[in-house]
């Protein structure tokens, strides 16, 4: 487990492997192991529920949206990380700018 499994991971729109954490509203390293006490994994089902309601999904490993369920779920299995979310709009929103 690691956090770019979990459902609070966003993860950075070019450097995938950092990554905002909803929940303690900080970068986090997406391959570290952390107890935190927040972990979810992401299910099956939001992928299937992005799919159905957007349209599409974004496989953050591959750079490329998907559109179809069949394919999302063969990039999932090969450890990919699916997502709609990306960490710099969250940034701007939750961090204020201007730190040196
Ligand atoms: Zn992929």
């Amino acid at each position: 487990m690691s956090c770019r499994d979990c459902t609070y991971y966003v993860p950075h729109a070019l450097y995938r492997y950092i990554g905002f954490c909803e929940k303690e509203r900080r970068v986090v390293i997406g391959e570290e192991y952390r107890k935190c006490g927040y972990f979810e994994i992401n299910p099956d089902s939001y992928i299937k529920d992005t799919i159905e309601g957007r349209g599409w999904i974004y496989c953050a490993d591959c750079y490329m949206p998907i559109y179809d369920y069949e394919t999302a779920l063969k990039h999932k299995a090969m450890g990919h990380l699916l997502t709609t979310k990306f960490m710099f709009d969250q940034v701007a929103a939750e961090e204020s700018p201007g730190v040196d």
